[in-house]
């Protein structure tokens, strides 16, 4: 029962589709909209309420004295319905919806962080499943078929801090010599419960919850040693790429970009380091990556795109962004054959991009065939299991001193 149980409710609320109600009344209008909501939600509960605005449209509100999960529900729903009421905005009549998550806990036996970031992750699993309300409980949470990416949200923070998070190295090959010109840092994730996660299945997570900002400092930092170790030893001209997640790119400040310091206090020359992005980092159309990017490759960093041919991003595009590498996308190559349409494909991409000053690497090389094919198309590097898997850093040390 609810008895005895002297807790609190954090809510965060966000307003469906805000970006498009902006859009059909306008940035002003939209403003107006925002204040509303936030004196509404001042004035619910007139007494021992607090309200902040933590997001665009997202809202946090904590509900002191709160009796347990269902008298937390009871008053969110208030909430939720006196926000739904047709409200006037420069003479437009508007009606919202809204997604709650809220956590319901005991600032006795968790942290403010945790009981907010509760809220957050529930928020998230909210707007995902399109459930107007869910409550987060601090030790049960109920099982939901989305139970398995509650949990990844969940663990996600600190499993670096705990160990649990490594790196592999996948060889990239030049192609004209054969030999190893560089490795692609990929992230792998063992968790005592949850087992062997794959990125596939964390790093979207990781970019909805936030927790890709200490994932990617720490992958940053990981590999960039590992390219000053393997640089020092034998290996001077040795190369680094790593992926870099959009999220963390609209995160950087406007100043230097953290992971520029790593590499630098690290002693790593930003020269011998590639950074892949997808194509989510061009597309976003903010001058502020265009930036970001031009700032990147000032000091020296080489940008990959990232599986391209999957989504909407031209080669002109790249162009703009001043690109340094094409990564073509594994699919194409899966069905590159001799004569097909796979080959005309890889072979406009690889005629395009040099004429366009780029380099391009063909991701997924699986079979001799296709190294031959893309050799003959005149591409510039190539990755996949025929070169070799992924691997630790010591067998891809050993691989490297072996001559590759
Ligand atoms: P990606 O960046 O396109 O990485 C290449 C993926 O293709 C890797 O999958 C690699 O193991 C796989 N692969 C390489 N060669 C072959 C091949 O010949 N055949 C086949 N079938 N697959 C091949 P992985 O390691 O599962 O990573 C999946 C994706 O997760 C990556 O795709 C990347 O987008 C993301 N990811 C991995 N590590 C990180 C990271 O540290 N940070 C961020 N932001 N994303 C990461
Ligand atoms: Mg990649
Ligand atoms: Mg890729």
């Amino acid at each position: 029962g609810e008895d005895g149980f002297s807790g609190i409710a954090v809510a965060r609320f966000d307003i469906d589709g805000f970006g498009a109600i902006c859009d059909s009344i306008g940035a002003a209008a939209g403003d107006e909209l925002l204040i509303q909501v936030a004196q509404q939600l001042r004035s619910v509960f007139s007494t021992s309420l607090r309200c902040a605005r933590v997001g665009a449209d997202d809202f946090a509100v904590i509900l002191p004295a709160t009796k347990g999960p269902q008298e937390a529900e009871l008053r969110v729903e208030e909430i939720l319905r006196k926000l739904g009421e047709p409200r006037d905005i420069r003479g437009q009549i508007i009606r919202l919806t809204l997604k709650a998550g809220v956590a319901v806990g005991s600032s006795s036996t968790e942290s403010a962080e945790g009981i907010l970031h509760r809220a957050d992750l529930a928020l998230t699993e909210a707007k995902r499943t399109g459930q107007r309300c869910i409550i987060s409980l601090p030790t049960t949470i109920a099982a939901t078929p989305s139970r398995r990416r509650f949990d990844i949200a969940q663990q996600l923070f600190g499993a670096t801090t705990r160990g649990e998070m490594h790196l592999v190295f996948q060889p990239i090959i030049e192609l004209a010599t054969g030999r190893i010109a560089k490795a692609e840092a990929l992230l792998r994730w063992d968790h005592p419960e949850l087992g062997s996660v794959g990125p596939g299945e964390f790093i979207g997570v990781a970019e909805e919850v936030g927790a890709i900002h200490e994932i990617g400092d720490w992958v940053a930092t990981e590999a960039a040693k590992q390219a000053v170790h393997l640089r020092a030893f034998g290996h001077p001209d040795f190369r680094m790429s790593i992926n870099r997640s959009p999220v963390q790119f609209r995160a950087d400040s406007d100043d230097e970009p953290a992971c520029l310091r790593t590499f630098r206090a690290l002693g790593l020359p930003p020269g011998s380091v590639v950074l892949e992005i997808t194509e989510g980092v061009l597309l976003d159309g903010r001058e502020a990556n265009r930036e970001r990017l031009a700032r990147l490759r000032a000091a020296g960093i080489s940008l990959a795109l990232d599986d391209f041919g999957t989504g909407y991003a031209s080669l002109a595009q790249l162009h703009a962004f001043e690109i340094d590498i094409v990564k073509i996308d594994r699919r194409f190559v899966a069905g590159l054959a001799e004569g097909n349409r796979e080959q005309a494909l890889c072979a406009g991409i690889i005629s395009l991009a040099h004429s366009l000053g780029m380099k391009v690497t063909a991701e997924g090389v699986e079979t001799a065939e296709q190294r031959d094919l893309l050799v003959g198309l005149g591409c510039d590097y190539g990755q996949g299991w025929l070169f070799g898997r992924p691997v630790d850093a010591a067998a891809f040390e050993a691989r490297l001193n072996g001559g590759g």
